[in-house]
């Protein structure tokens, strides 16, 4: 069931044309390629993210490269940020080869899975705000869809936001915001968010970025991903939250009128609920106890059922 909704994200991804402007580049590119690939027929299309449905890690980049995943038809494949990229997830256990040359080299990912933020090459490799937010719901649906999922790898401070966007919309607590860096890590709901410099050229060749610090990142990942699988409970697929709502304030007919599947503006809740009697917070997050609150500056629950003084919600 898994894979066949990752299936079916992938062709919907395939066919988007949502960014006129990325269309335009990545068919651009196929065009006129650099004289290297002179002759080779361009993917010039979206890429979905590839890899084990099952994977318990989750790497993140930015975006495909015009001449790489753009030409190729998979991400990171056919570049240098793919070179050094593939050659760590293989000295580290996560990818049966070094290389990543083309769709049907016989690459196999185990226990990880490879996506980015958008799913378009971008003029130099910098997308606009609108094309990150256009094409953002594809990463959330994609890690819903991801259960095993539990270390997020962020490949770059492009990603490291993404990743955080990407958890704040499947209704997870990201405030207040952590801060990228290479090996940073932060715990948003069920998930470990891991930092690292992009593997980009400008990195790589300056040394910002070398060998042994992207594997420091990769095997830090796979500690993670062991230690959850260890303590961690299976992750419901979505997040549950307990929002408390005086009966006195709640619709007419008390709290059992706002009824399962209408929307609660959790800025109304926070209002409602008198300080003396509020919980530590709202308890939003049934990995991390009761300390965590659900942001009440942009989120809105739907009720899912009503107890007294409680909405529980989804
Ligand atoms: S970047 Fe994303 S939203 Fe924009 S056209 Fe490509 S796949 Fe569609």
């Amino acid at each position: 069931m898994t894979s066949d909704s990752l299936t079916s994200l992938a062709a919907e991804i395939l066919a988007c044309r949502r960014c006129p402007r990325l269309v335009e580049w990545r068919e651009e590119a196929a065009a006129n390629p650099p004289a290297r690939f002179a002759g080779e027929e361009y993917w010039a299309r979206p890429l979905p993210g590839f890899g084990n449905p099952k994977a318990r890690v989750m790497v993140v980049g930015l975006a495909p490269a015009a001449h790489g995943g753009n030409r190729t038809g998979r991400l990171f494949t056919g570049d240098r940020s793919g070179d050094f990229l593939f050659a760590s997830l293989h000295r580290t256990g996560f990818a049966n080869r070094a290389t990543s040359l083309a769709i049907n080299d016989g690459l196999a990912l185990t226990d990880l899975y490879l996506t980015a933020v958008v799913r378009c090459a971008p003029p130099g490799n910098r997308p606009l705000p609108r094309e990150r937010a256009g094409c953002l719901p594809y990463l959330v649906r994609e890690l819903d869809l991801l259960t095993n999922v539990r270390v997020v790898v962020a490949l770059g401070s492009f990603a490291w936001d993404g990743a955080i966007r990407t958890m704040r919309d499947l209704g997870y607590r990201t405030a207040p915001r952590p801060a990228f860096g290479h090996l940073a890590e932060s715990r948003i709901g069920p998930f470990v968010l891991v930092g690292s410099y992009h593997p980009s050229q400008q990195n790589t060749f300056t040394g910002r970025l070398t060998p042994p610090m992207l594997d420091a990142v990769m095997d830090r990942a796979r500690e993670l991903a062991d230690l959850d699988r260890q303590r961690a409970p299976p992750r419901p697929k979505k997040p549950l939250g307990l929002v408390w709502l005086r009966l006195a304030d709640a619709p007419p007919g008390g709290a059992g009128a706002a009824s399962a599947g209408s929307l609660v503006d959790l800025d109304q809740c926070l209002a409602t609920k008198p300080a003396q009697d509020q919980p530590d917070g709202l308890v939003a997050d049934p990995w991390e106890g009761s300390s965590n609150i659900l942001d009440p500056e942009d989120d809105r629950g739907v009720v899912k059922n009503v107890l007294p003084y409680s909405l529980l919600l989804r």
